[in-house]
């Protein structure tokens, strides 16, 4: 059984050196390049596939794999979006994902982030590097006096909500589907108005679907309270850039922290230093001293890297071995 495997970063290389030693039966093959046109060709002779990209896996891609004979494509995160359901089926490839690896990593990042904006850690940082080391005025908030508002109450919401709750916070929830233990402590409202109406942050971790994108708009936030925190580690697209914007400007939005962002191909995972960049709201919401922006990274740590590396090649030879995954993705 022969495993090939794309766009293997150096953090990955000691779990992929890991899983091989657990499966000497298997060979495997480990390239930087990404599974692209150009680097398909390297597939020739291998039984399965597992790759991770935020480029397109081209119909081309997948045509030349199954002119190869491989119909096992195993990705190493979550998202599906950058394969065409209809060439997946045209070509009967077989796609496994990895859907949950680290609800952790995300849910720790976010309550980090929303400390950082509470004690104020990037004007601070500023101050120092001006070696202006005074204290005031830049005065900080606690956690456990906020009111947490958490939209999704899945795998990471969950998480994040016994983090705050363990701070001391306030816990209040939405969600479309209710957790039976979240609603036996009481925790959901019923509407988002009515979060909204309540809370002094605001943390998203419901998907994007196209019901939820601009979820958080100029109407959203005009109903928020005046000062209001807001975090997202969901999906860029879940908010309005441009009603942020506003919302900063007014003082409705107090600070927000953004792990993801709606044009966020554009800058993320990329050298940007020296090079232009047409994203006005980038440039704006970065130049602030109350808006934090990280790279995409809240799941990136050794423990969510293992669980992708482990998860994927485990389905990938499940594949070969048996034809079927439980982690297989449904393209319908
Ligand atoms: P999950 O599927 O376990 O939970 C999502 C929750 O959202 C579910 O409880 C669902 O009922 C709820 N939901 C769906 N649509 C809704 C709606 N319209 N209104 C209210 N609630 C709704 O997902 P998860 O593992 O907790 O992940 C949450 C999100 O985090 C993912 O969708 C993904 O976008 C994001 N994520 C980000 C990173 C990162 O590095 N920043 C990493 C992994 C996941």
């Amino acid at each position: 059984m022969k495993i090939i495997a794309y766009g293997i970063r150096k953090d990955e290389k000691p779990y992929v050196a890991k899983w091989q030693a657990e499966h000497p039966e298997v060979e495997v093959k480990i390239v930087e390049d990404l599974l692209l046109d150009e680097t398909v060709n390297l597939a020739q002779g291998f039984d399965g596939v597992v790759a991770f990209q935020q480029a397109p896996y081209t119909d081309n891609v997948l045509a030349t794999l199954a002119g190869y004979g491989i119909h096992y494509l195993s990705l190493r995160n979550v998202g599906v979006d950058n394969l065409n359901p209809v060439a997946v089926k045209a070509n009967k490839i077989k796609v496994t994902n990895v859907p949950v690896y680290s609800p952790a990593a995300i849910a720790e990042f976010s309550v980090t982030q929303l400390l950082n904006l509470l004690r104020r850690t990037k004007e601070y940082f500023h101050k120092f590097e001006r070696h202006d080391y005074r204290w005031a005025p830049e005065i900080s908030h606690e956690l456990n006096q906020q009111v947490v508002g958490v939209i999704g109450t899945g795998h990471i919401g969950r998480v994040a909500i016994n983090i705050y709750k363990g701070f001391g916070a306030k816990v209040i929830a939405y969600d479309k589907f209710h957790n039976p233990e979240l609603e036996a402590e009481g925790l959901y409202v019923d509407s988002l108005d009515e979060l909204y109406a309540q809370a002094t942050v605001i943390t998203l971790h419901i998907p994007l679907f196209p019901e939820t994108e601009h979820m958080l708009d100029q109407a959203a936030f005009a109903k928020m309270n005046d000062g209001v925190y807001i975090i997202n580690a969901s999906r860029g697209p879940l908010i309005d850039e441009t009603a942020l914007i506003e919302a900063l400007d007014s003082g409705k939005v107090a600070g927000a922290a953004l792990d993801v962002l709606e044009d966020e191909t554009k800058v993320f995972n990329h050298d940007m230093a020296g090079k232009n960049m047409d994203y006005p709201e980038f440039w704006n919401l970065d130049s602030r001293e109350n808006v934090l922006i990280s790279p995409h990274t809240a799941f990136y740590t050794d423990v969510a890297v293992m669980n992708m590396v482990k998860q994927s090649f485990d389905a990938n030879l499940e594949l070969i071995q048996t034809g079927n995954s439980e982690k297989e993705v449904s393209f319908d």
